[in-house]
């Protein structure tokens, strides 16, 4: 079965088919409506919607106040968008290891890593499991640090009572087509300030002081560009195709969670197969049900599943690793548990359609591999 399949049906088709009818097909009502849903989804105060999570960590640092050369502390366990957000922002990616039971930047280390030149932090809620909000949050006052999320895997996920955004400074949301909300391409930036959400949305259009909406609306009314901006903002297309999925969140998020109870049991009889521990207090989005295996066993289990019709990913070989990101940032800390988990790490699929006879099919599936592989 495939790795995933889209949730998308009849309100998406019917949302966009709306604005193909209507005379606005870039940013607008729809926009700006999902953004204000959104927003009150997470309960965050602003949300500015643009192009892609890339972009919004991008610009997220950037309207935080980034300078040309800051280090910001950030976790080689994670997509390469998070470190190359950082350098297009112009900072320095500063790696530091992973706690080894969850895969999550470790608190302490950050702190043993920051230097007078440390800007900001950017924290990745591996898998949708939050991060020690409430631990880097005080190391980002005490320190006077920016703290940006990089929440693409956590739409739904909580800690101690923290949900993304209720302590970053920013939070950045992905809906690229793999993600548990999608419109293909996408993304967010969800925030409390609202002179820094003003100052992203002119710099996800050009600079502009309006953008085509405001423009095509009422008497024509000439626009300034007050500062060098991007062309990073969402289309009407984008923002319609989304409004619709929060409603289906929660139940998505319950079936997943089902999901990952059934898989958890089969790899418990499991040797030589972990999981990453759930911290206290914390519900795990569950975007990815990622497992553990032994380090020169992983590529063999990834061809033994693939063999035998189940999709995988690895979320993520340590990016520091990977030729240019090795070439060009430079390694300051010990990174031991991130590449660990980088060469025992796959991914299962899991998604709210996925059939428990397919969850059967996989527990099995990873059992004979765990055997035989
Ligand atoms: C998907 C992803 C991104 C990038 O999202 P885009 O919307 O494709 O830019 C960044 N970080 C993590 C952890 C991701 O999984």
């Amino acid at each position: 079965m495939e790795f995933y399949r889209h949730s998308l049906g009849a309100d998406e088709k019917d949302a966009v088919a709306r604005v193909l009818d209507s005379l606005f097909l870039t940013t607008g009502e729809e926009v700006y409506a999902f953004e204000r849903e959104f927003a009150e989804y997470l309960g965050a105060p602003e949300v500015v919607a643009l192009a892609s999570c890339t972009a919004a960590e991008h610009l997220a640092l950037l309207a935080l106040g980034l300078r040309p050369g800051d280090e910001v502390i950030t976790t080689p366990l994670t997509f390469v968008a998070t470190a190359t957000a950082i350098l297009h922002a112009g900072g320095v990616p500063v790696f530091v290891d992973v706690e080894p039971s969850t895969g999550n930047l470790d608190p302490e280390r950050v702190e043993a890593a920051i230097t007078r030149r440390t800007r900001a932090i950017v924290p990745v809620h591996l898998y949708g499991t939050m991060c020690d909000m409430v631990a880097l949050r005080e190391l980002a006052d005490r320190f006077g640090l920016v703290l940006v999320e990089d929440a693409a895997h956590c739409v739904e996920g909580e800690r101690d009572g923290v949900r993304p955004a209720g302590l970053g400074d920013a939070a950045c949301f992905s809906f690229y087509a793999t993600k548990t909300l999608t419109s293909g391409e996408g993304g967010a930036v969800a925030l409390r300030d609202a002179a820094v959400a003003d100052r992203l949305r002119t710099l996800r259009l050009h600079g502009m002081t309006k953008n085509a909406a405001d423009r095509y609306h009422g008497l024509y009314q000439h626009w300034d560009m007050t500062e060098l901006g991007w062309k990073f903002n969402m289309s009407n297309i984008q923002g319609a195709m989304l409004r619709p999925q929060l409603g289906r969140l929660n139940d998505r998020l319950l079936r997943r969670e089902e999901i990952a109870r059934k898989y958890d049991a089969a790899i418990d009889q499991l040797d030589g197969v972990e999981r990453p521990v759930v911290p206290a207090a914390t519900r795990p989005a569950r975007h990815l049900y990622t497992v553990w295996v032994e380090p020169d066993r992983r590529d063999t289990y990834l061809g033994y599943l693939g063999r035998n019709g189940v999709g995988t990913a690895v979320n993520y070989r340590a990016i520091h690793t990977l030729r240019w990101l090795r070439e060009n940032v430079k390694v300051e800390h010990d990174l031991s548990n991130a590449e660990s988990i980088g060469a025992r790490t796959l991914s299962l699929p899991l998604y709210d359609g996925l059939r428990d006879d397919e969850v059967s099919r996989v527990c099995d599936v990873l059992a004979a591999a765990a055997r035989e592989a």
